[in-house]
């Protein structure tokens, strides 16, 4: 009897956000593994096993689904987003490399979902409109001088910049540090937007400039997005302003 494992990314909370591939793969497995939160958010599934577990070890829960379908069972290991994106299909792999050779011949996949970046990026209107790149502000698993460099590196490039895990309860400090690095190299002017709980009930978003971002509007659950010199707001009468970063770039001189 051989098991499988589907590496899945729920989207960013919204039922309809989720892809039908992942909906599917959560329907037909027996065991769904991940983080409590994720699995919270998931519709009923009769036929399946829950294992919830805290925001701990991430390789020991990748071991764990990965034992369970070396055992011939059908696992799904959730993620949220986008599970290659800051996710769990990474540990995945990280633990493959080191477990049993067992492990190299299951039927695995990934399966892709709306990352955060995407679905913030959308609500705003297109602030990805030209290049970017994504940082995790989460100097757990690197040191945080790595993040500095990366983050004036970034800056200087003029990409669009998306910032996960811009904050928790353990890491008050850095965004008001990494905002400070930002403002060295990018105009007070520049467009930051804060968006939190995309697709959620108690969605947030905000629209402010780089000189004005608070640090204290981030939390575990807030994406931010910094604008280029060329990122532009189109106001409207009700609501937030379009965001959006023209896909034609002209060097300033
Ligand atoms: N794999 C996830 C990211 C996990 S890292 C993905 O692809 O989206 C966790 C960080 O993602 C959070 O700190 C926050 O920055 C961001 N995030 C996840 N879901 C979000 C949502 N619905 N709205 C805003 N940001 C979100």
């Amino acid at each position: 009897m051989s098991g499988s494992l589907r590496v899945v990314g729920i989207g960013p909370g919204r039922a309809d956000q989720m892809t039908e591939e992942v909906r599917h793969a959560l329907e037909s497995a027996r065991h769904i593994v991940g983080y409590h939160t994720y699995l919270e958010r998931l519709p009923p599934l009769e036929r399946a096993t829950r294992h919830a577990s805290d925001n701990g070890d991430e390789l020991e829960r990748a071991g764990h689904a990965l034992t369970l379908a070396a055992r011939g069972e059908h696992v799904a290991l959730v993620s949220g987003g986008d599970a290659g994106v800051f996710g769990m299909a990474a540990a995945v792999f990280e633990a493959i490399e080191r477990g049993p050779s067992a492990w190299r011949a299951l039927d695995i996949a990934v399966l892709p979902g709306v990352t955060a970046m995407l679905a913030a990026a959308a609500r705003l209107g297109a602030p990805l409109g030209h290049d970017f790149c994504a940082l995790n502000l989460s100097d757990n698993l690197k040191p945080w001088a790595t993040i500095e460099k990366r983050l004036a590196l970034a800056a200087q490039a003029d990409f669009v910049i998306a910032l996960y895990n811009p904050a928790s309860r353990a890491r008050a400090t850095q965004l008001h540090e990494a905002l400070g690095i930002l403002r060295r190299h990018r105009a007070p002017g520049a467009i930051v937007m804060f968006a939190r709980a995309v697709g959620r009930a108690d969605e947030a978003l905000l629209v402010t400039t780089l000189e004005e971002a608070d640090p204290a509007r981030a939390d575990m659950q807030t994406l931010i997005l910094v604008g280029t010199a060329a990122t532009r707001r189109i106001e409207r009468a009700a609501g937030l302003p379009w965001v959006y970063t023209p896909r034609r770039w002209i060097e300033a001189s």
